[in-house]
């Protein structure tokens, strides 16, 4: 039998959709328009895509972008200066610093110092905090996207055998912790963890976060599991100088044992912007009433 197909890139369209009709009923309620900011230092371009995605689709759910491209040679103190002057702009609802910044500037210096109110990619240790005490938030997009589809998958997640592999702060830590909310019973494991596959076997729900193509083979997978693929991985294609995305789960061989998996791509992927969409929204809402 063949894994249903968690369809992310149909579910972020709904989820879009959705926070554009908010926003539009939170303009004509308050007369005011969310915004966000989006910084880029330097010229990666993986990372101007990604801005770029942003930007566009900020627009389209009717909300104000504001788009800030720095030199890669911007000192910290410029980059500070800029995220002070967004904390107390109040057009500016989220502000978010694209990672990776270049090597001379210190990230969590950056992070600290956005208002963990703005902080829409939910990395400030405020928001973090928050997570983990089970108070309210702003929580990672990307694992915020992951639960999203879990819980339209399986319905209540309590209960459930919930393994992640992967403990990164922007994405496995934050994923156990919402895992963790949802009443499952959550193993984090990484690189030291001993016989990896006999513990993802165990699980109801496998979250792979780890940045390893095709690394999770079908015979990891309990029959019938739910197999959430966070990994974007480029690896050569068949025709020579092409590349493809492949995630971290070795999507065919998977499919054939587990209940329910994402593709790479339009499986987790689709859902990051449409919830950074929410989170801008969401922190406009709370500064607004
Ligand atoms: P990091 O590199 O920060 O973390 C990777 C984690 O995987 C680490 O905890 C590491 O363990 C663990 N790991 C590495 N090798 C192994 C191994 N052989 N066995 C078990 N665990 C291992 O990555 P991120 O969390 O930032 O990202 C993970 C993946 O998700 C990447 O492919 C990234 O591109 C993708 N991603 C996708 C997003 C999306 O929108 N879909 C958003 C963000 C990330 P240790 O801590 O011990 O080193």
């Amino acid at each position: 039998m063949s894994a249903r197909v968690i369809d992310g890139k149909s579910f972020a369209a709904g989820l879009r959709a959705r926070v554009a009709t908010e926003v539009a009923a939170f303009k004509a309620a308050t007369g005011v328009t969310p915004g966000l900011a989006v910084v880029l230092v330097g010229e990666d371009p993986a990372s101007q895509v990604y801005v770029r995605n942003k930007g566009r689709e900020t627009l389209a759910a009717g909300m104000a972008s504001f788009e800030h491209r720095m030199a890669a040679t911007t000192s910290q103190e410029q980059l500070l200066a800029l995220i002070a002057s967004l904390n107390t702009d109040d057009t500016v609802h989220g502000i978010l610093v694209q990672l990776p910044l270049p090597k001379h500037i210190d990230e969590a210096a950056v992070l600290a110092a956005i208002d963990p109110a703005k902080d829409v990619d939910g990395f400030h240790v405020v928001n973090a905090g928050l997570l983990a005490t089970g108070g309210q938030g702003l929580v990672p997009c990307t694992p915020l996207g992951c639960l999203m589809l879990l819980e339209d998958t399986l319905g209540d997640l309590s209960g459930l055998e919930a393994v992640v592999i992967g403990r990164s702060n922007i994405v496995g830590k934050p994923m156990a912790q919402l895992l963790l909310g949802k009443s499952c019973t959550v193993t984090i494991a990484h690189s030291r963890t001993r016989d990896l596959p006999s513990v993802v076997r165990r699980a109801d729900i496998v979250v792979a976060a780890v940045g390893r193509p095709e690394m999770v083979k079908a015979d990891w997978i309990k029959p019938g599991a739910t197999v959430i693929d966070v990994g974007i991985n480029r690896v050569p294609a068949d025709e020579p100088g092409k590349t493809r995305l492949v995630g971290d789960v070795a999507y065919g061989e998977v499919s054939r044992v587990a209940g329910a998996v994402t593709p790479v791509p339009g499986g987790v992927g689709p859902m990051t912007i449409a919830c950074l969409l929410l989170n801008t929204l969401t922190a406009a809402q709370a500064r607004h009433g």
